[in-house]
């Protein structure tokens, strides 16, 4: 197995824990079962744990002047009984990586929930809004990522998640130890990683580790901390990742052929087109690196941000699909 630290990640328990549906039913997720050998989950159901039971009559939102959560059947109203059990549950838990929530939901969507006029109409709004869980969670925690289950058979989305959450947990374990010399070690080897996502932010996070100032260890991974996250907040673009290869092709391209350089240009020019293509480009950088021994490039997380089982756990279960 992996030598990755392992994230932590809250998610919906209706996918793939426990029958905690209103009726009664479970939602298999492959993803999150494959993921379950190198990540660990806390599950949790906030209509359950609010004491709703199971199966139990549907909840929906309203906007009636403001956004409140009813259940149309037995005329409740749940808004204060949620949003104050979302926020001292999220309170009480430890470190974690990001969520995954169960999409459509009126306490765990996010983005994508069907909001009523009223508890008694039989249309929904134009609009769509976020469960009243989910509110508390970005609210809460702006720069972890959250992901809904359906969002995660975007590939790149999923890469985005996988990628956030095992960088994430890595330095969670790094900075375990709060040493100066481990945290230039983990800047080091994800500086392509980040230049792939914002290099100005990269820049920052550089000076914060040089620390011209002498702060104490602990405030420097503190600002660290809140610029990786900033950094990890957004997925990374198609002309950030291209600077980050044309970076690691700089330190190749002395061992490389004129053939061998043409053709990975013209697939790079290929990549503004065809994000497709991106997983091929870096294999191929990876592999020049291991070959000619450049170690500075080879051990660059940007190449393997999480584990390769996994992704062959990901790639078999697409093929099933296919
Ligand atoms: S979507 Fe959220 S509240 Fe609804 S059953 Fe799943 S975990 Fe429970």
């Amino acid at each position: 197995m992996s030598s990755f630290a392992r994230p932590i990640v809250v998610v919906s328990k209706c996918l793939g824990f426990a029958a905690c549906r209103y009726d009664g039913q479970i939602i298999p997720c492959d993803f999150i079962e494959s993921m379950k050998a190198f990540v660990d989950f806390i599950d949790v159901c906030p209509e359950c744990e609010m004491g709703l039971g199971v199966p139990r009559d549907p909840i929906r939102i309203v906007l009636d002047g403001e956004k409140k959560l009813v259940q149309p059947a037995t005329g409740r109203e749940l808004t204060q009984k949620m949003e104050h059990f979302s926020r001292s549950y999220l309170e009480n838990l430890d470190d974690f990586d990001g969520f995954i929530l169960k999409s459509r939901s009126p306490s765990c969507g996010i983005l994508s929930t069907r909001i009523y006029p009223d508890a008694g109409s039989t249309t929904c709004l134009d609009k769509r809004g976020s469960g009243f869980f989910a509110d508390v969670v970005t609210d809460k925690y702006p720069h972890l990522p959250a992901m809904e289950d359906e969002q995660l058979d975007d590939i790149l989305l999923r890469d985005h998640f996988l990628t956030t959450i095992f960088t994430l947990a890595s330095f969670r374990e790094m900075s375990s130890s709060v040493s100066m010399h481990s945290l230039i070690g983990y800047h080091t080897c994800n500086k392509l990683l980040f230049m792939s996502y914002n290099k100005n932010i990269l820049a920052r996070m550089g000076n914060v580790v040089a620390n011209r100032e002498g702060l104490p260890a602990e405030e420097v991974f503190a600002l660290y901390l809140d610029l990786l996250t900033e950094l990890l907040s957004e997925p990374s673009e198609t002309g950030s990742t291209i600077n980050a290869m044309m970076h690691a092709f700089g330190y190749l391209s002395r061992y490389l052929s004129a053939q061998d350089k043409f053709i990975f240009l013209q697939q790079l020019q290929q990549y503004r087109e065809d994000v497709s293509v991106l997983f091929g480009l870096k294999e191929k950088l990876l592999s020049w690196a291991l070959h000619f021994d450049v170690d500075y490039i080879s051990n660059q997380t940007f190449f393997r941000p999480y584990p390769q089982e996994l992704v062959l756990r990901l790639s078999e279960q697409e093929l099933e699909i296919l």
